[in-house]
């Protein structure tokens, strides 16, 4: 089975269970879903979260979890550029975080308040991963919809329990992957990976930026819609660049394996080569997070 790099693990994916989780047991079965589909490093996106008003593991307690596999796991610190300074990023690095992943930001992500970060995270070379787009979740109404479709009635009455449909901050216009252009050209040491390809409805802006910009890439999570588009669109191979994608899961455990045969569905699509499967596998994310050094042509 070919080295796969995980660019989009999230731990834990949600905060609906009552009372406390087992993050122990849930870690392990992650890493043993994650080694069944051939994953042999993922960045695990998780902290930040502690208290009765957001429950879940802190930085420090996800760090505990994410050491219970190390050879498995590159830890990657959930922010709120709100909340965190330049000065937290550097706190995080020294704790063992490699990585950063923003979303539900409430600004655009090149709002010139989030910059400390971006400068702190370009110095110590850490990646950020950037959500990109509407966030999705829940119904996906142009598959099916409440009306017609039980399965659909059944997940909007749950997640209207959970208070997911409720009032919130959050928009895809502070999203967007031309952000992320503003960000590399102020920046232009600071690895950035824009997820989902950039967002249903964003792929032009996100072949522009990564056609153009050195150290922005894309992740090729989001499930069987981005996986269609991918290919429907031409995405993967021509309008943009092997060395500018990464793997990424961003779904539950039984889910890991299938959305790898997807990715080999859309390589067999787009024509890939063996060494252009291996980059948006395993080597680009390597090279973005300094696991390996990239090579130029005629060295
Ligand atoms: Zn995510």
């Amino acid at each position: 089975m070919p080295d796969i790099w995980d660019v989009h693990c999230h731990f834990p994916r949600n905060f609906d269970g009552d009372g406390e989780p087992d993050y122990a047991r849930l870690i392990d079965e992650r890493a043993d879903a994650l080694r069944a589909a051939g994953v042999v490093k993922a960045s695990l996106l998780s902290g930040g979260r502690g208290g009765p008003m957001r429950p879940g593991p802190s930085y420090e307690e996800s760090l505990v979890y994410a050491r219970r596999h190390e050879d498995l796991f590159v830890p990657s610190a959930m922010i709120d550029p709100e909340e965190i300074t330049g000065r937290d990023v550097r706190r995080l690095f020294e704790q063992g975080y490699k990585g950063l992943k923003m979303i539900g930001v409430r600004r655009a992500y090149d709002d010139y308040k989030y910059f400390g970060i971006y400068q702190i995270s370009e110095e110590l070379r850490m990646p950020i991963l950037m959500h990109m787009g509407v966030i999705g979740g829940g119904v996906d109404y142009s598959i099916m919809h409440p009306r017609r479709d039980a399965k659909a009635a059944e997940n909007m009455r749950r997640m209207t329990a959970m208070g997911r449909n409720q009032r919130r901050d959050v928009s895809a216009m502070r999203m967007r992957p031309f952000h992320m252009d503003t960000i590399a050209n102020n920046f232009p040491e600071l690895r950035l990976i824009g997820a989902h390809m950039g967002g249903t409805g964003n792929y032009d802006e996100a072949t522009s930026v990564t056609r153009w910009r050195h150290n922005v890439y894309l992740d090729m999570s989001g499930g069987d819609t981005i996986e269609r588009h991918a290919v429907e669109r031409r995405l993967v191979g021509y309008e943009i660049g092997v060395e500018k994608l990464t793997w990424g899961s961003d779904c539950g455990n039984d889910e890991i394996a299938a959305h790898v045969d997807r990715l080999h569905w859309v390589f067999d699509q787009s024509g890939l080569d063996e060494d252009q499967r291996h980059r948006i596998r395993y080597a680009n994310a390597a090279e973005i997070f300094g696991f390996q050094q990239p090579t130029l042509a005629g060295e």
